[in-house]
C-alpha cells in the first residue's frame, strides 16, 4: 500500500489493516438479519414493513439481504434521533432476539466472523448478562454460549461483562463472581446512562475492586455525556482502573480513552466528524484507541472508522499503529502473545 495520504484510503485497504478494538458490545453488534428473522418469525416488534419485506424474501439470499439492510436504514435512522431512541431500538428490537442459548451463541459466532474480515486480531466483546434473561436463563447459562463461541475464535477474543448504572451492588457482586470464575472473562465494566446516573461508581468500584484482587481488569464507560468529575476520577484511581469507554468529553489524567467515533456522531455527543475530539485528543498527547462501540445501530466497521478518520483528519498509518499501541496495553492476553500482536502491527503499519 502506498502512502496513506488524506482521503486516500480504501474500505478495502482499512480491511488489511490489523486493528485491536477494546470497546464493542455484542448486543449492539448483532447482524441485522438475525434481528430482522427471529423478530419477524417469533412476532417481536419489528415494523410490518420490514416483516413484509422478510417474509416476501423467502429463502431468496439477495432478497433477504435487500430487506435486512433496509431494516438496517431504518434502525440506524430511528437510532440517530435521540439515545432514548437508541436504547428503545435496543430494548425492543435487538435484545427480544437474544434470549436463547442458540441464538446468544451463533449471533456471536457470526459477529466474530465479520471481525475477522474487519482485519481484527484483538476484541474484547462486552455485554450485560442480566438483558438476556427474559426467558428464564440464569447468568451463567447467558455467559456459556458467548464463551463457547469466543473460545473457538480463529483470532484471539475475550468477554466484559458490564454492570449498568442504575443496578446496584447485590446484582454488581454476582456479575464480578461472574468475571472473577469464567475464564474467557477478562474485564468488568459499568456502562449505562451516565446522564441520568451521574455519581454511582461507589458500588461498582466495590465489586471491581474484588475482580482487580482476582487478577481481572476493569474498565468503565464515563467522560461521554459530561466531563468526569474529581470524585469519579479518585474512586477509579483507588481500584486502579485506567481503561475509559469514551473519555471524549475530557480526562485530565490521561487514562486510555476508547474513542467510538461514528457512535458519538449517532448520539450527538459530537456534532459533526470534523468538530469530534478525537483527533485534538491524540495531537495532545492523549491515550485513545480507536474503537467500535457496535455496528447495528451506528451502521459503521472499524474500517469504516479508519477510512473516516483518513478522511476528516488525514490519519495514517502513524496515527494508526499509535492508536493500536495503546490498545495494546490493555490486552489481557499472556506477554508473549501481547509481544506477537505488536510485531504485526509494527511490521504492518512500519511498511505503509
Ligand atoms: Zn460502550
Amino acid at each position: 500500500m502506498a502512502k496513506i495520504s488524506k482521503g486516500s484510503l480504501t474500505v478495502e485497504q482499512a480491511r488489511t489493516l490489523p486493528k485491536i478494538v477494546l470497546h464493542e458490545h455484542y448486543d449492539c453488534s448483532i447482524a441485522p438479519d438475525h434481528v430482522l428473522g427471529v423478530g419477524t418469525a417469533r412476532g417481536f416488534n419489528v415494523p410490518d414493513q420490514f416483516k413484509k419485506l422478510w417474509l416476501e424474501a423467502g429463502n431468496d439470499s439477495l432478497k433477504r439481504a435487500f430487506a435486512a439492510a433496509e431494516y438496517q436504514k431504518w434502525l440506524n435512522a430511528h437510532a440517530s434521533e435521540s439515545l432514548t431512541n437508541y436504547l428503545e431500538i435496543l430494548w425492543d428490537q435487538v435484545l427480544p432476539t437474544l434470549q436463547t442459548q442458540d441464538d446468544l451463541y451463533t449471533t456471536c459466532k457470526q459477529r466474530i466472523d465479520a471481525a475477522v474480515e474487519d482485519g481484527m486480531i484483538f476484541l474484547k466483546l462486552r455485554f450485560a448478562p442480566q438483558l438476556h434473561r427474559r426467558e428464564g436463563l440464569k447468568l451463567q447459562q447467558v455467559i456459556d454460549p458467548l464463551q463457547q463461541a469466543v473460545s473457538e475464535a480463529p483470532f484471539p477474543v475475550r468477554l466484559v461483562i458490564c454492570a449498568l448504572r442504575h443496578e446496584n451492588g447485590r446484582l454488581g457482586r454476582h456479575l464480578a463472581d461472574a468475571v472473577i470464575r469464567n475464564p474467557m472473562v477478562s474485564t468488568f465494566d459499568l456502562a449505562g446512562d451516565e446522564s441520568k446516573f451521574p455519581g454511582v461508581l461507589p458500588w461498582w468500584a466495590k465489586q471491581a475492586k474484588r475482580v482487580v484482587a482476582a487478577g481481572k481488569q476493569c474498565s468503565c464507560h464515563i467522560g461521554e455525556a459530561k466531563p468526569i468529575t474529581d470524585a469519579d476520577h479518585d474512586a477509579l484511581d483507588a481500584i486502579g482502573c485506567t481503561e475509559l469507554g469514551h473519555g471524549v468529553q475530557g480526562d485530565p489524567r490521561n487514562k486510555l480513552c476508547t474513542v467510538c467515533f461514528t457512535s458519538n456522531l449517532v448520539t450527538h455527543v459530537a456534532a459533526s466528524a470534523e468538530r469530534h475530539p478525537i483527533d485534538r485528543m491524540y495531537r495532545d498527547g492523549r491515550k485513545v484507541s480507536i474503537d467500535l462501540d457496535g455496528t447495528l445501530l451506528t451502521g459503521t466497521t472499524a474500517s469504516d472508522e479508519y477510512v473516516l478518520l483518513n478522511q476528516t483528519f488525514g490519519w495514517g498509518a502513524q496515527e494508526f499503529l499509535r492508536c493500536n499501541l495503546n490498545a495494546l496495553e490493555h490486552v489481557p492476553l499472556r506477554h508473549a502473545e501481547v509481544r506477537k500482536l505488536k510485531r504485526r502491527l509494527e511490521d504492518v503499519y512500519g511498511r505503509l
